[in-house]
């Protein structure tokens, strides 16, 4: 392996080249745009020597059952032995929607710039500063994340061109991953992890590491970030089923508005559905959706209420999530019941009525429950009606013609019409996309100075620029590292397959490949600002100079050491 700086000598350039004609792909997710960011990349690399002679070692691997036929991406120089690095960064990108006026040029960094310019003094303090300062790369992408992907281009084509020369100067194998949907519902990462379960077969490779290159915040400008972790990510639903009654008839009926209302004030920002590992804790959860489902006003309740809230993990499983928000549903099931019965008490007092208790039971399940329930009663008869149901909503699905919200939430209508004892009940589940928490300290067996990398590379940043770097538990922004690893992947598929109403169709988890090829993980990436915003920016020094000498010795420390 030849020292570091001769690798890479010269590659700011090479960067930066990759770079801009990346972002030129526009390739917001779920539109067409994704399939040129992935042509653009296997462009790239099918152009260079080494892919010429050895075109087995870069192609696509699709994505299953995507209606925008995505795939992603890869390529991969092969040195000696097992031992496989895998770089993964995502090309698609968000909508330009911020950008206003300005989004004809949001993928044009030097005419952005300049517009940029002319209308600097709407901006913070900082914002200008930054501007002014030539320091900084302004684009739709350039930082979150086709900055980090040109720097894992540049660098694999850099090795590739080392090991044609030396085919004993790489100690083992690198991978680049590109992948779509990372915005979305990460159709790309899942499609990537069935792909290296591939290579892992067929190469006989042993996966050390899973390098991801999102950008990193700062909170001090003199430090950087590295993750050897990522936050999880769950989305449970709750479908609250009333009875319905005119609304002069009050008690006669059960709104389900009130206990939904109930249920979020139990959950909304409660930390108890929050993790803990050392000093880093999760966000607690925050409800990203709730409405009762009535069409159109009239004098009488609505029937259903139903919400979603976005759960963050750091080492909870779904199967304990949900567990909680049972719980809790129930408590809030108890308090509005009592509540309710306290009101009719008086209501009866003042009528000169004599007292009794509303009929209404506490009631909370999931939704395999309730699906059992219904097939007890109606047999073959509710799952033909299931499947036609299900299919249908995958196809408008499909089209874009209903969300996994509105899809979700029919499903579950569907079922009560199965349903005979219709008094009121709370059914929960999950709603897709589904991101495992992962942190290397949860990893057993992984070699001493794989579980240190950290602490490698702030040593090495400190030596190599006068940088101080730290390391954190979980990459909070959520990312495709989520499928880096896995452990009991057997009971987390029980619970998605009987919680999840869509899971199994176009949405599904590779999770015993994921458990097969769990491998530690970090984040190596640019110092970034403002992602998915019209000032979105990346520091020039760090996307050139900094990342890729980073990278390429993490990549060194793992093959070598
Ligand atoms: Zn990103």
């Amino acid at each position: 392996m030849k020292e570091t700086p001769l690798l890479l000598d010269g590659i700011d350039r090479e960067i930066l080249d990759i770079l801009l004609g990346y972002v030129k792909a526009e390739s917001i997710t779920c539109s067409g745009g994704e399939k040129a960011a992935e042509d653009y990349f296997l462009s790239y690399f099918r152009a260079l020597p080494y892919w010429k002679e050895h075109p087995e070692l870069c192609g696509s691997y699709a994505a299953a059952r995507d209606p925008y036929d995505r795939a992603v991406a890869y390529a991969m120089v092969r040195g000696c032995g097992p031992d496989t690095v895998v770089m993964i960064h995502h090309n698609d990108v968000v909508t330009t929607e911020d950008y206003g006026r300005l989004a004809p040029l949001a993928f044009s960094p030097a005419e952005l710039e300049r517009e940029l310019k002319k209308i600097a003094e709407s901006f913070s303090e900082e914002e200008q500063a930054d501007l002014r300062s030539g320091n900084w790369l302004y684009g739709h992408g350039v930082c979150d994340m086709k900055g980090g992907g040109a720097v894992q281009m540049a660098l694999l084509a850099r090795w590739a061109e080392q090991v044609r020369q030396d085919p004993a100067s790489l100690p083992g194998n690198l991978i680049v991953l590109a992948v779509p949907d990372e915005e979305n519902l990460s159709a790309g990462m899942r499609a990537g992890v069935s792909l290296l379960g591939g290579l892992r077969e067929r190469m006989g490779l042993r996966f050390r590491m899973m390098i991801n290159s999102e950008p990193h915040q700062r909170k001090d400008p003199e430090t950087g970030v590295f993750s050897v972790g990522s936050v999880g990510k769950m989305l449970p639903f709750v479908y609250v089923r009333g009875c319905m009654a005119h609304a002069g008839k009050m008690f006669e009926g059960f709104n389900p508005v009130g206990l939904l209302g109930a249920i979020v004030r139990k959950t909304e920002g409660n930390m108890t559905l929050s993790d803990t590992v050392g000093r880093e804790a999760s966000p607690p959860p925050t409800w990203l959706y709730c409405r009762d489902r009535k069409i159109q006003y009239d004098v009488s309740m609505p029937l259903t209420a139903v919400g979603c809230l976005n759960v963050l993990t750091l080492k909870r499983t779904p199967g304990e999530v949900l567990e909680q928000i049972a719980c809790l549903c129930r408590e809030a099931f108890d308090e509005v019941l009592a509540g309710l019965n306290r009101q009719y008490a008086v209501f009866l007092q003042e009528t000169g009525r004599p007292p009794e208790r509303l009929p209404w039971q506490t009631r909370v399940e999931n939704f395999a429950a309730l699906c059992r329930e219904a097939e007890e009663k109606h047999g073959e008869a509710f799952r033909v009606s299931y499947r036609q149901e299900r299919q249908r909503l995958e196809e408008l699905l499909a089209r874009g013609e209903t969300t996994l919200l509105d899809g979700n939430f029919a499903l579950v209508d569907h079922v009560f019409r199965y349903i005979d004892d219709l008094s009121p009940r709370v059914v929960y589940g999950l709603i897709p996309p589904y991101y495992p928490n992962v942190s290397n300290r949860f990893l057993s067996g992984i070699p001493a100075g794989d579980a240190r990398i950290g602490e490698a590379l702030e040593a090495f940043t400190e030596r190599a620029f006068g940088q101080r770097y730290v390391t954190e538990e979980f990459y909070t922004g959520i990312s495709d590292l989520s499928y880096s690893s896995l452990s009991d992947s057997g009971r987390i598929a029980r619970t998605l397959r009987e919680s999840m109403p869509f899971y199994g169709g176009r949405y599904e988890l590779p999770l015993e490949t994921l458990e097969k090829i769990s491998m530690p993980c970090i984040n190596i990436g640019p110092w970034g600002k403002d992602f998915h915003k019209l000032t979105e920016r990346v520091l020039k020094e760090d996307l050139t100079e900094r990342t890729p000498r980073i990278l390429c010795h993490a990549i060194d420390h793992i093959l070598r050491g």
